[in-house]
């Protein structure tokens, strides 16, 4: 029995992550698509042709057909809104085939994947649901280099891994459903405190006579040493206008996502919060909109004249 692919969300992430699946799986496996924005999946078909791609005609149908069902959503209430569909009636397995599995590579929060996942075990189907987001961004995605965060049982874990090495080249298993998420947001959480840290340095380094490269050297063999200084540094950011990168109201998201969920779990924070609240303000500057992350500089004044 050949395998059934489904892809549900096929944005700027979910593309190239259908694609790269659909490469690396045997010819004769079947992959079928959905995303509400039906130019996507037209456009994934045009491109790897229709033999290798069907455009399913709502969730259900791609739930139905499906062995293992890929979510790649925008938000916790898109997961919420599909899986609600595909709940809407029952789904029955169909004999003979393998245990459904879904894996939701969203980065949502974790009580919505925790429910979602509870659900899907408890229905009909008899279904398996792990939560596997990403690190990487849409290079990654295009070259199929991901980072996968995985929150699953133990037993299923070996073939979840083996869905997600078409996508990506790193699957961390995080322990029970819900962790990656946990891991995911934990992780944004750092590089959120981390940029804003940076883009403040470099302002008032600068300001005081410092020179921008000297600075980035210093921090990139000292104890400040971080991502956003040396891969994303806001200085360098700003000669290419923010263009592309992680964009700022992404990770205003994710950073809500992991105040909510710390303040869910009564875990005190120092400075989620302002944190927070900066990236809203930048967010809504203009020249910052739409930007990479490290835009935050800007909104700070570090481009002004010295
Ligand atoms: P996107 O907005 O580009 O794509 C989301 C896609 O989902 C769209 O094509 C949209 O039409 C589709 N969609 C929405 N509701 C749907 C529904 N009910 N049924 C079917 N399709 C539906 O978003 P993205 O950048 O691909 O991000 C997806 C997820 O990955 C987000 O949770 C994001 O936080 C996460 N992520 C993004 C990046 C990045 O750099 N873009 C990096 C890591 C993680």
């Amino acid at each position: 029995r050949d395998a059934s692919w489904g892809f549900i969300g096929l944005g700027r992430m979910g593309y190239p992550m259908a694609k790269n699946l659909r490469l690396k799986v045997p010819k004769e496996d079947t992959l079928l698509v959905f995303d509400v924005n039906a130019a996507s999946s037209e456009a994934l078909v045009k491109e790897l042709g229709a033999d290798r791609v069907k455009v399913a005609k709502d969730v259900r149908e791609v739930a139905e057909e499906s062995d293992t069902i890929i979510t790649m959503l925008p938000e916790p209430h898109h997961v919420k809104g599909v899986f609600g569909e595909l709940f809407a009636m029952p789904i029955m397995p169909s004999p003979g085939a393998p245990q459904k599995l879904f894996i939701d590579c969203s980065t949502i929060d974790p009580t919505t994947s925790t429910q979602v996942g509870e659900m899907v075990r408890n229905s009909y189907m008899k279904a398996e649901f792990v939560d596997a987001p990403v690190s990487g961004g849409v290079v990654g995605a295009e070259a199929g280099t991901l980072t996968f965060m995985l929150g699953a049982p133990d037993s299923i874990v070996p073939r979840v891994e083996s869905v997600l090495q078409h996508m990506g080249k790193r699957t961390l298993h995080c322990g029970k459903p819900g962790t990656g998420i946990v891991g995911k947001l934990a992780n944004n959480y750092i590089l959120a405190m981390e940029n804003i840290a940076v883009a403040e340095a470099f302002n008032f380094g600068t300001k005081m006579g410092l020179d921008a490269q000297v600075l980035k050297d210093l921090v990139g063999c000292s104890t400040g040493k971080c991502w956003s200084n040396d891969i994303n540094n806001p200085v360098d950011n700003a000669k290419k206008d923010f263009v592309g990168g992680f964009g700022i109201s992404l990770m205003r998201k994710d950073l809500g996502l992991a105040v909510a969920a710390a303040e869910k779990a009564k875990a005190k924070l120092l400075i989620g919060r302002p944190a927070l609240e900066a990236y809203e303000a930048v967010e809504k500057v203009e020249e910052c909109k739409g930007r990479d992350f490290s835009v935050v500089y800007r909104y700070l004044g570090g481009e002004e004249k010295k």
